[in-house]
């Protein structure tokens, strides 16, 4: 072993875990489920898996360790391998969608989010593979951890001590959780407690509500470099734009304060930052700008995925705002979206304890705390849209889905909706059965609209255009648009704009990208303001997707028959048509547009390349912010519409109104020309 494996094991020994060692490894002989509960930086995620190589469980098979972010798996997966001096990708990796970094012939100890997990069950529902599955912030009740839990209190009794396969444990592991609820779910298991080492975190509140919370959040990170001593600082915004903006803006602050003070660094961290990048989050902060001067300073500003995920050493003080992004739905208007919102009770107090870890911290945040905040938010499994899940759960076999053991069962109503949304799909057949389609669907690693997109392309003629476009959809925002050069992005923009389609504007761009020799493409989407981190990995999910649909034999067919970048323009809009039927919405007289689903009042986000007010559009995304917005939007038209979904756009069941009567005269004409 290195010099360096030594001094990490030195500092690993001290982490409070360690003096539990015995007693985890006890518990887990004893018992099949085991909960520990522990402080965040208490070394549970670090060193837990560990002890169980330690104690010779990868002999009876893989340990895994889920996590609900991907930053969180790749970024522990490289430290452990680190601690452990080894490869990452050897005996420890991780496996996140879209990106595999292990051996199946080597790896012991494997990383990886929960829904990637659930998805290995579906083709290995006993997970034969595994002796031990660790179900790691288990406190934030993602979907996919709740979707787990349930399907492993049906696994478990089948793979018990004794039992053919050999005994699978779980260890469900958390910074807080509702212990009683835990425990009580998962039949009395035995709790262990592993206290955290705090000092105690001093609160200072803005004196009033703060109008704009990032400007707030730059303005307080500055005055405590100013007037604070040593010591780092961890601020929370929201995401990538945001946070990319705040530091820029504590930059060029911290540099017109000049030389006077200590150096100031600053580093982003949120899910879509190239590993690299994630990493230097955990550098240490530069040494004092003259010897025996005070020490420099780091400046992290993160998105929630620093509340519990990533324990940062040195973070003294802590700048909350007290929001996050969360995924919001509305089974009424069958909506799902991401909205910018007060983090909970719970989730502040997290944060807050992110100081004090070494000594005593300071809390600057907004007053509301006590008033206005949620104890804790509700569990995702009752804000999400569910038909990815239950297509999961079919195709685990799982048919009676009313009587699944949810820790929190989602209403009926969100069950039956998606139900519907599959028959609709033609996943499920009449009685509920997965159909040959469904059963493709669910080898893709892709909402079901998505996947059908994808599985019905060929018949479209134009399978690898709908790759692109997909590859594309799967990617944080290509098209940049920073606000001091927003002319020029719009100029460039404008040469891949097809005016029906956003989506066409994407294959567009992607297409001359891929076109664009590649010593000349970081180049190039600096030139055409592409995000070329996104547009790579495009690139990435594209071959994936690629290799997906040949293995369900699927022909990749291109509409561009003289391969000089003339694209069937019309069989592609027609294939997004016949897959994304159900998000649509119809002009009104007054120009404002309604959804299909569910008359939602509804404007087409000004980020589109559509400008004219078509009569019918469908959309990718439905955004809620100040008011309702549609994003990646393509024409459509009503003929489209009803042959492709005559279902669907039952006259029946549609309400009287200006489309109906388009309807009407759209399914007359479909008989005549039949
Ligand atoms: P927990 O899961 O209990 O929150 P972790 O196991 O994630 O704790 O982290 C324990 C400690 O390991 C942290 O406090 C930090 O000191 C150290 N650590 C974790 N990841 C890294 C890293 N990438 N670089 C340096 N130190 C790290
Ligand atoms: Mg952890």
């Amino acid at each position: 072993f290195s010099s360096r494996y030594y001094s990490i094991l030195e500092a690993r020994t001290k982490l409070p875990v360690y003096q539990f060692k015995d007693q985890v490894l006890k518990s887990l002989e004893d018992n099949q489920i085991i909960v520990v509960e522990g402080e965040t930086g208490s070394g549970k995620t670090t060193q837990i898996p560990q002890f169980f190589l330690d104690a010779g469980f990868e002999e009876r098979g893989v340990i895994a360790c889920t996590q609900p972010r991907r930053v969180a798996a790749t970024s522990i997966a490289a430290r452990v391998a680190e601690e452990m001096d080894v490869n990452l990708g050897e005996e420890v990796g991780y496996t996140i969608r879209f990106e595999d970094v292990s051996d199946p012939n080597k790896t012991v100890l494997k990383f990886v989010t929960d829904g990637m997990l659930l998805r290995e069950a579906m083709s290995d529902p006993l997970l034969l593979r595994y002796s031990v599955i660790i179900l790691d912030e288990a406190h934030e009740r993602t979907l996919a951890t709740d979707v787990l839990m349930g399907l492993l209190q049906e696994l478990l009794p089948k793979r018990t001590k004794g039992s053919k396969h050999g005994e699978l444990k779980l260890v469900v592991m958390s910074a807080t959780l509702d212990a009683k609820k835990f425990r009580d779910y998962f039949h009395g298991a035995p709790l262990l407690k592993v206290p955290g080492r705090t000092h105690p975190v001093e609160v200072f509140y803005t004196a009033e509500p703060e109008p704009n919370y990032l400007e707030a959040a730059v303005r307080t990170t500055i005055h405590i470099h100013q007037c604070e001593g040593p010591g780092d600082i961890l601020v929370f915004l929201t995401g990538e734009q945001e946070i990319e903006q705040a530091c820029e803006e504590i930059r060029e602050k911290a540099l017109a304060l000049g030389q006077d003070l200590p150096e100031l660094v600053v580093y982003p961290l949120y899910s879509s930052l190239p590993p690299q990048q994630q990493r230097q989050i955990f550098k240490p902060a530069p040494g004092p700008r003259i010897p025996g001067g005070p020490p420099g300073r780091k400046v992290v500003v993160s998105t929630n995925i620093a509340e519990t995920s990533l324990t940062i050493d040195g973070i003294v003080y802590v700048v909350d705002p007290g929001f996050s992004k969360q995924k919001v739905y509305n089974p009424r208007v069958r909506v799902e979206s991401l909205l910018v919102s007060p983090i909970s009770r719970a989730s502040a107090r997290q944060r807050s304890g992110r100081a004090g870890r070494t000594r005593p911290g300071k809390l600057y945040t907004e007053k509301s705390f006590h008033n206005d905040l949620q104890e804790t938010s509700y569990p995702e499994i009752l804000r999400s849209q569910m038909s990815n899940v239950v297509l999961t759960l079919l195709k685990l076999g799982i048919e009676d889905l009313v009587h699944f053991d949810f820790m929190d069962p989602p209403a009926p109503e969100t069950l039956m909706r998606a139900l519907e949304e599959l028959n609709y799909l033609g996943a499920i057949d009449d009685d509920g059965q997965l159909t040959e389609v469904g059963y493709q669907m669910s080898e893709l690693p892709l909402d079901p609209q998505l996947s059908k997109l994808l599985l019905i392309s060929p018949d479209y003629g134009c399978s690898s255009e709908i790759l692109s476009i997909v590859a594309c959809m799967s990617v944080p925002q290509i098209f940049m648009r920073p606000r001091e050069s927003a002319k020029a992005a719009d100029a460039a923009k404008a040469q891949f704009t097809h005016p029906d389609s956003d989506h066409i504007t994407l294959l567009n761009a992607y297409a001359e990208y891929e076109a664009c020799p590649d010593s000349e493409k970081k180049k190039w989407c600096w030139d055409n303001f592409i995000n070329d981190r996104s547009i790579l990995s495009a690139g990435n999910v594209r071959k994936q997707l690629m290799g997906l649909m040949k293995k369900l034999d699927l022909p990749i067919v291109t509409s561009d028959r003289k391969g000089d970048g003339s694209f069937a323009y019309t069989d592609i809009r027609r294939a997004l048509t016949s897959a994304m039927f159900m998000q649509v919405a119809f002009r009104q007289q007054s120009g404002v547009y309604l959804t299909v689903k569910d008359n939602q009042k509804v404007y087409i986000h000004p980020s589109s390349v559509i400008i004219s007010r078509p009569d019918w559009v469908l959309y990718e995304e439905f955004a809620l912010t100040t008011q309702n917005y549609i994003r990646t939007v393509t024409v459509t038209n009503v003929d489209w519409l009803v042959e492709a979904a005559p279902h669907y756009y039952d006259l029946e069941n549609f309400p009287e109104c200006q489309a109906k009567a388009e309807l009407e005269r759209a399914y007359s004409r479909l008989k005549f020309s039949k």
